[in-house]
């Protein structure tokens, strides 16, 4: 290479790096060869270089909204059997897969018995919504709340409900798990009653909606929150035995000896 191409790779470089196009700048050596090798003319180079590098970004922009989402674990629709649990009708999971419910501000509720998968598949649609680029956010219910109670006595509920409510899919797990307050129902009322009909909710709970009165140690509270999340919502109830107590049980048996 001439000192004159050296001198000006190095430019290239840097006006590279001004412009932000990051994975052209780390990478413009081995692209520049590939263009060279493959003879490729002005535009093909222009598209090969434009295309690396939106790859790239989108690629980057996905980890940051994983990450943002706090997943608690990885599930994936893959990874998910359903020949293990018939009361799931796959044909459902398939048309929520497209996500056009959030996109329309509709709500999924998954209620049933733990170990069931109520959190594998709320996380594996979070991150079906993700692939299509909708936003998505992670929240343990009694986490949520008490997120949102000591904003409301920071005295910063509205910013806290401004932030939380830009994502377009908002995951709200194991609600009824622990009993709420009454502070705690009107602050998710809060949650719900912003978002309805605009954004979407994932809501799993192991007690049907009949028994949220309970939960929320007020019927009337549980009430106005049920009647916004499950207006335009997608039901399904999961029953059965735990998944991993039956892959445990199986295990067992695969290991006793034959007599
Ligand atoms: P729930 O939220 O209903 O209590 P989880 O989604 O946490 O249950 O499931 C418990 C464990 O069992 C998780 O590790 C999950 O990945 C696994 N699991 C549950 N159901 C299935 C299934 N049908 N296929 C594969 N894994 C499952
Ligand atoms: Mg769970």
């Amino acid at each position: 290479m001439t000192k004159n191409q050296t001198q000006m790779d190095k430019d290239l470089k840097a006006m590279a790096g001004r412009l932000r196009l990051t994975f052209i700048r780390n990478n413009m050596d081995v692209m520049l060869n590939n263009v060279i090798e493959a003879k490729s003319t002005p535009r093909e180079v222009l598209k090969y270089f434009f295309e690396k590098e939106l790859e790239q970004r989108e690629h980057n922009r996905g980890k940051q909204m994983v990450q943002g989402a706090h997943f608690p674990a990885i599930k994936t629709m893959e990874e998910f059997d359903f020949e293990a649990q018939p009361s799931i009708d796959a044909g459902v999971i398939r048309d929520l897969s497209t996500m056009d419910w959030v996109r329309t501000g509709r709500n999924l509720a998954l209620f049933g018995p733990t170990g069931v998968g109520k959190t594998h598949l709320a996380i594996a649609l979070g991150f079906l919504a993700i692939a299509q680029g909708l936003s998505v956010r992670f929240y343990n219910a009694a986490q949520l709340v008490s997120i949102l109670s000591k904003a409301h006595k920071d005295g910063v509920l509205e910013s806290r409900l401004k932030e939380i409510n830009k994502y377009h899919l908002l995951i709200i797990d194991e609600v009824g798990y622990i009993p709420f307050s009454p502070d705690a129902a009107y602050l998710l009322y809060h949650i719900v009653n912003r978002r309805y009909e605009k954004k979407s909710i994932i809501v799993t709970g192991n007690r049907p909606p009949a028994e949220w009165g309970e939960i929320f140690g007020d019927s009337s509270a549980a009430e106005a929150v049920l009647d916004r999340l499950l207006h335009h919502c997608t039901i399904m109830t999961i029953i059965g035995d735990s998944y991993r107590m039956r892959e445990h049980q199986k295990a067992n048996l695969a290991k006793k000896p034959v007599v």
